[in-house]
């Protein structure tokens, strides 16, 4: 059995707690790893480790930096088929999938190699008589992210990327479900360059995250996951005087105007619904066809192709989706397609009963579609995770747009529209942070920013881009006059420089 400890100081660390938590492959139901659950003790060593590393790196030129991000980006495509591979394996999404997981981190470490244009600060020259102002970015110090299960590699790396180029040491404690790719990110970073203790994966639960919590040498956490533990995090975090930002989770709408075109409807709903088996954060999770016309053309053509949903293992490159993560995972939600039913929505779809030939102890279900749903049922107020789709009718756009608007998640939205009119109407109303036209996942690019409002993201600054370098940075503004001013003597007044 493969025993996954920690990666301290550039070597890999067996765990000493005692405790350890299963690693399962989805795709078989059996488990294939064991991780350690970090002490307290655990983490605190990590930290130490870190920050006696961390004034060297931040002290090397921003350009050194970023020469290790490219070496690492090289390492990556040397080993991209291996990490695809066991990505799948330990998260259950398809190997294709596993690949998109890794590229979308890869983009923004390419971002943060930008990082001496980055972290440029601003001049003022002449703000008063021989008076310049300047301001520069400065690292924050140890600095740690907390990851979710869902993207094993791209979260890790959206995180550890920027605040690595920006100077910080980092701690990871990644998902102890799928804790392979992680470690294995951490190992080729030490491959391309970087220092040792720049970059920690601590693997653990609640005791180690709550570690990083209290820790007074971790200045700034990053969290992505439920919105439960987003905002305790936060909560926890800030009493602690920490920069912090909570992503959480999400239901995503997908409005179908009546002029939209269908078929490229259905494509979207199909793939963004039910791709990595609902699993995404981005996911969506509610279709609002607008007017009863729309409605029956939309689920016309949508319920066949839920029915002839793809399902196979994560090895299967022509699956439309795997397994889910966990069996605890698919007893939920089932368990919610159950109170779905109870509350009295129409289930188009059930797939409940799927069993994989060969694969009879995997962790799959099939797809539900589940059409008449309302806004005040659990199956639309809470988020599923899981390859459910709900069909909410809306009478008219003014609802569609009020249905997304008023739920309390705002990860994502999309509007499938001919009408620029309309689209940009709902663009510019619609109470949620990231916004798909004609796009059903809109997940914006590395130099752009990612967050999601509402319940879905706690803090003030976004993920990636522009936004991730302010949350890893300090800005240090300096205001220096030269020569002779000084000579003047003591002024007891405000100084302005007007
Ligand atoms: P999770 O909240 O269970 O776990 C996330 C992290 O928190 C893990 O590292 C886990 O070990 C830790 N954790 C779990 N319970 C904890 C506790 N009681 N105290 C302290 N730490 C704890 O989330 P998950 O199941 O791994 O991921 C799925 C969730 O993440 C979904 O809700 C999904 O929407 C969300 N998500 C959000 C985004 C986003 O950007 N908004 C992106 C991906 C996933």
């Amino acid at each position: 059995m493969r025993e996954i400890g920690h990666f301290i100081g550039g070597k890999h660390v067996p765990g000493t707690s005692g405790r350890y938590a299963d690693v399962y492959q989805p795709m078989t139901g059996e488990v294939i790893a064991h991780v350690a659950l970090a002490s307290t003790d655990e983490l605190n060593a990590a930290v130490a480790n870190a920050k006696a590393a961390q004034p060297a790196w931040a002290a090397t030129n921003p350009q050194r930096r970023a020469r290790v991000l490219m070496k690492f980006l090289e390492l990556v495509q040397r080993d991209y088929d291996k990490l695809a591979d066991l990505l799948a394996r330990e998260h259950g999404k398809t190997v294709p999938d596993a690949r998109g997981d890794i590229q979308r981190g890869l983009e923004v470490v390419e971002f943060a190699v930008g990082i001496p244009h980055l972290m440029k600060g601003d001049y003022s020259d002449g703000a008063g008589p021989g008076i310049d102002i300047y301001s520069m970015r400065q690292a924050l110090g140890v600095v740690a992210g907390i990851t979710p299960f869902n993207f094993p590699a791209m979260i890790p790396m959206w995180k550890f990327g920027p605040a690595i180029a920006c100077g910080n040491a980092f701690i990871l404690k990644p998902s102890e479900r799928d804790p392979g790719v992680p470690m294995m990110l951490a190992e080729l970073m030490l491959e391309a360059g970087l220092p040792p203790g720049i970059l920690n994966v601590v693997n653990g639960d609640k005791e180690s995250v709550d570690g990083i919590l209290d820790h007074p040498d971790i200045q700034a956490i990053g969290f992505v996951g439920s919105t439960a533990i987003a905002q305790y995090i936060y909560a926890r975090g800030a009493a602690n005087g920490k920069r912090v930002q909570g992503f959480g989770g999400a239901k995503n709408h997908m409005i179908i105007m009546p002029d939209a075109d269908m078929d490229q409807a259905v494509d979207a709903l199909i793939g963004a619904g039910y791709g990595s088996a609902g699993e995404r954060c981005m996911a969506i999770s509610v279709a609002v066809p607008v007017g009863e016309d729309a409605a029956e053309r939309l689920l016309e053509k949508l319920v066949p192709r839920v029915e002839n949903l793809k399902i196979g293992p994560s090895t299967d490159g022509a699956a439309d989706f795997g397994p889910l993560v966990t069996r605890e995972a698919v007893d939920r939600v089932k368990n919610y397609v159950d109170i779905g039913l109870q509350e009295g929505a129409k289930l188009l779809v059930d797939g409940r009963g799927f069993k994989m030939q060969g694969y009879e102890n995997g962790f799959y279900m099939g797809g539900c579609l589940f059409d008449h749903v309302t806004a005040d049922m659990r199956i639309y107020k809470e988020e599923i995770f899981g390859p459910v789709l709900s069909v909410v009718r809306a009478p008219d756009y003014k609802e569609a747009l009020r249905l997304p608007t008023e739920h309390e998640y705002g990860n994502g939205v999309a509007i499938f529209t001919r009408d620029g009119d309309a689209a940009r109407d709902f663009a510019s109303k619609v109470n949620v942070g990231m916004v798909g036209i004609n796009v059903p996942i809109p997940v914006p690019l590395a130099y752009h920013t990612f967050g999601g409002w509402k319940r879905s993201g706690f803090g003030d600054l976004n993920q990636h881009g522009p936004d991730g370098v302010r949350f890893y940075t300090k800005t240090k503004t300096v205001t220096s006059r030269w020569p002779s001013g000084i000579k003047d003597g003591a002024d007891f007044v405000i100084p302005t420089m007007g």
